[in-house]
């Protein structure tokens, strides 16, 4: 069975690595799609991001969907043949965080893909992968298997909103526009915003966001003045969704959200430097979001339902053997949103 494996930085390699057997309440997986992410483009560019280094060969891959091969002991709710999206996350259930249904904090998070602990988690980019039953959610007779690999990011996006509090009514800003700034679009409509605007540097995501139910899409760079007409009154937004990891989108919304908003830190960067005096005059209230835990099952409940549709972030879907191409592709702002890998 074949994986894409990264060595260091711009070494990946399609190997042949082995399938564990399936035990009791795991599922033998033959993974069809595989969407990149953002943190995987890191790993192929850089070999890491922040204090996270690869440091031993890894596995890539954490947004995939299949059909069910074998079924493990004990394991009544599935059979073979089923197609499902596969949650990466898989927290341990007996430590603190755990107990206190903060699963993305667990003590002994093994997350795929991830090269956050040692040994590094192996991701799911591969022909076949064991999982555990509860990171199985069956997808519906109408949707593809790329939008059930649309799940992972939409969780991501889910659970930031979630972070924010109830957004209905609400004034929300989203800045940068990658897949996950484009899903916050949704998830924030879902969610009851009354009205969305996104801000970035390039028009095709841009677009996209509008595909998706912006109202308003503003090139930062190009028209800047579109965003500063929001600053009146001390500031226009409810709510600030931050998706570009960039502190010049961030300090760029300080003047736009308005007293006691609320700003939700998605996108990860480098350090950030911020005007602490802004945030104590204003009184904002600054969160991050990292990962999600029950918002997966929310978001495959949401695709399979057509309650949303992801559809138009999906740019393209590669072969895995063409591991290169496709990356580059996934890199380019002009012409990609999520790029996805056919493992058939
Ligand atoms: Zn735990």
């Amino acid at each position: 069975m074949l994986a894409l494996v990264i060595h260091s930085a711009g070494d990946l390699r399609v190997e042949e690595v082995p399938t564990a057997a399936v035990g009791p309440r795991q599922l033998k997986v033959r993974v069809t799609r595989g969407g990149i992410c953002g943190s995987d483009l890191h790993y192929y560019q850089h070999g890491g991001f922040g204090t996270v280094r690869v440091v031993e060969p890894m596995v890539l891959g954490h947004e995939i969907a299949g059909v069910i091969e074998d079924v493990g002991p004990d394991n009544s709710a599935f059979k073979v043949g089923q197609r499902i999206a596969v949650s990466p996350s898989w927290p341990c259930g007996q430590c603190r965080y755990c107990q206190m249904g903060l699963q993305n904090h667990c003590l002994d998070m093994r997350y795929f893909g991830s090269a956050m602990r040692r040994p590094h988690v192996q991701g799911a980019f591969r022909q076949e992968i064991v999982v555990e039953a509860h990171q199985a959610h069956l997808l519906s007779d109408d949707i593809t298997d790329g939008e059930g690999a649309m799940a992972e990011p939409f969780a991501v996006a889910l659970h930031a909103v979630q972070r924010a509090g109830p957004l209905l009514g609400k004034k929300v800003l989203v800045t940068g526009c990658g897949p996950i700034g484009a899903l916050l679009v949704i998830a924030a409509r879902r969610a009851g915003a009354a009205q969305i605007v996104v801000t970035d540097m390039g028009d095709f995501p841009l677009r996209k966001a509008k595909q998706v139910g912006a109202d308003e899409a503003i090139n930062i760079a190009t028209q800047p003045e579109q965003l500063a007409k929001y600053s009146a009154d001390k500031g226009s937004f409810d709510v600030l969704l931050e998706a570009s990891g960039n502190d010049r989108a961030l300090r760029g919304a300080f003047d736009v959200l308005r007293p006691r908003g609320v700003i939700v830190q998605v996108g990860l960067g480098g350090e950030m430097s911020l005007p602490i005096n802004t945030i104590v005059a204003k009184e904002f209230d600054l969160r991050g979001a990292f990962r999600f835990h029950e918002e997966f099952a929310v978001a495959v409940e949401l695709i399979n339902k057509g309650l949303v549709d992801v559809k138009p972030l999906i740019s393209a879907s590669l072969p895995f053997r063409d591991a290169g191409r496709a990356f580059a592709l996934a890199a380019d702002r002009t012409q990609a949103m999520k790029v996805q890998f056919d493992f058939a």
